[in-house]
């Protein structure tokens, strides 16, 4: 049974000549080398360039005809089968230095890559050039001062790893193979966010090349204003060659699982969980989704991480697992690493993933009844999550960082998603569900978090989420920005541009 598979668009961006662009791109590496600029206009580029370029690396530079390209350019969404003219493997600061400073002379298109899992697939482009910084993946944790320090390749899995070796933590996300990079950028929501705060608010300082190809360092000391566009403003600023988080203490020993509940128990449940899940303890992260499962019907489903004293744990899920008998119960105490990589299977990488989300203040009767309905229906193709939010990351003022929504309670996502991503009948029966669904339920939201973008939501709604921080976003922009290189994520034009 698939669960919180995060899922993405297959639309979006990709309308940049990519068919005419693929025939030349595959023709070989001849003296001229078809590109697509950031205006989205075609031009090309000449070997001495690219030759330029890979004597400056001391990573890889790929192109179409060379071993390893394929593999490169994929990303978890399989629903985004992206050529680009160039993929640089930044392997240090100075192949990032370079790649960008390319980029800006020849007026590339840019993507820049962390973990890959950007569910818009703007991390790999169709013509352009990806920065790709998946081969940096040093984790540094100093024990003492409770300080990480990363690099942007670093999955979340590879960084609980090593902060749990010394029983520390730094709160981003709840599936083990998410980069951090991309996620803390965004924001950050994971299983102990509501004791310790966003991924972004754990950020404390940061290394940034920026779009003149300048190393500029972001802290509280040090453009305190970067640092704060940093968290939660995405990849507008340039490109994050070093991260560091603040650490907390946690107890070697966690509580959770999952549970689910029988199709006939669900509406009570789910009306249950609406009370219930409403006023918890911070050490408390509890999501419930609506899942079909087959041969069974639409069933509830609970992903649990209790952070506290094993005993208080169960205290706690006591009226929930007792109001109604779960048909499985895999509560138990278990490790926070175990618990992290509890959701990899179902979001596989390479299948075809497609979400769109919104900011929840709560679960209202109204939109636990639609919810049913939508799932009741036969042609549920889907899942309905409602993802967990609050605690200490609510209690950060809105404008303390570029996160606008603090009071954002859950995030409603509709996910849906499809197993052989070439399978165009499968895509369009999942894109269509999630669709409808989500022209039904997105009155019930407000805002929304921008790493659950889709490729096709509209830029207006980027704006809105930012609220009353997108002045100062687009301020921060066209200071370290001005013409929009970095515009593959979820864009904050600068002002002369948007
Ligand atoms: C399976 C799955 C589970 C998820 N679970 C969670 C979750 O629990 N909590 C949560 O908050 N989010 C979650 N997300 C959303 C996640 O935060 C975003 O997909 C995020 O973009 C992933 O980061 P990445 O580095 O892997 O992505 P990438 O695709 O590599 O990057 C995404 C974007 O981030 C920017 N970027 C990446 N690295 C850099 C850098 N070093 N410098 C500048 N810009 C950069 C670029 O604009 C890029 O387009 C999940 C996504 C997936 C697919």
């Amino acid at each position: 049974m698939k669960r919180r598979a995060f899922c993405a668009s297959a639309l979006a961006l990709a309308s940049t000549g990519t068919s005419s662009l693929r025939v030349l791109a595959a023709s070989s590496v001849s003296s001229e080398i078809p590109i697509i600029r950031g205006d989205g206009k075609q031009a090309t580029l000449t070997a001495s360039d690219v030759a330029d370029l890979k004597g400056t690396l001391r990573g890889e530079l790929l192109l179409p005809s060379q071993s390893g390209y394929d593999q490169a350019r994929k990303v978890w969404n399989g629903a985004f089968d992206r050529r680009p003219a160039l993929i640089a493997r930044c392997v240090g600061a100075a192949d990032v230095t370079q790649a960008v400073t390319f980029a800006r002379a020849h007026n590339l298109l840019v993507a820049v890559r962390g973990g890959g899992h950007s569910l818009s697939g703007q991390s790999v482009c169709d013509g352009g050039l990806v920065i790709d910084l998946s081969p940096m993946k040093s984790v540094h944790v100093d024990p003492i001062a409770h300080v990480a320090r990363i690099e942007p390749g670093v999955l979340l899995g590879d960084f609980d790893r090593e902060a749990q070796f010394f029983g520390l933590v730094t709160p981003a996300g709840t599936v083990s193979h998410t980069g951090a990079a991309g996620l803390t950028l965004g924001g950050g929501y994971g299983r102990l966010s509501r004791r310790f705060g966003l991924a972004c608010d754990n950020l404390i300082g940061a290394d940034v090349i920026t779009a003149d190809g300048r190393y500029v360092r972001a802290s509280e000391q040090e453009n305190p204003d970067l640092l704060w566009g940093l968290r939660g403003g995405g990849g507008n600023f340039g490109v994050v060659t070093s991260f560091e988080y603040r650490l907390h203490p946690v107890a070697p020993m966690m509580y959770g699982g999952r549970m689910m509940f029988s199709p006939k128990d669900t509406p009570d449940v789910l009306r249950f969980f609406a009370k219930f899940a409403a006023d918890t303890p911070d050490e408390l992260y509890i999501d419930g989704a609506l899942v079909v499962v087959p041969n069974m019907g639409r069933v509830m489903v609970f992903d649990v991480c209790y952070s506290g004293a094993v005993q208080q744990a169960e205290r706690v899920l006591e009226p929930l697992r007792h109001f109604r008998k779960p048909i499985q119960d895999g509560l138990a105490p278990t490790t926070y690493v175990t618990l992290q990589a509890s959701g990899d299977g179902g979001s596989a990488a390479g299948r075809g993933y497609y979400e769109r989300s919104g900011f929840l203040r709560g679960i209202e009767p109204g939109l636990i009844d639609a919810s049913l309905a939508i799932m009741d229906e036969p042609g549920a193709v889907g899942e309905l999550v409602f993802w967990q939010h609050g605690g200490a990351a609510s209690r950060v003022k809105p404008d303390a960082t570029a996160v606008w929504h603090r009071d954002a309670a859950r995030s409603l996502l509709v996910d849906a998603d499809w197993d052989d991503p070439h399978d165009e009948r499968a895509r369009d029966t999942a894109m269509q569900w999630a669709r409808a669904t989500w022209h039904k339920l997105e009155p019930f939201t407000d805002g929304f978090y921008v790493n659950t973008m889709a490729g096709d939501d509209p830029h207006q709604r980027v704006r809105s989420t930012y609220g009353g921080n997108y002045p100062r976003l687009v301020k921060l922009k066209g200071q370290y920005d001005p013409t929009n290189l970095f515009r593959l994520n979820a864009n904050v034009p600068p002002s002369s541009t948007g």
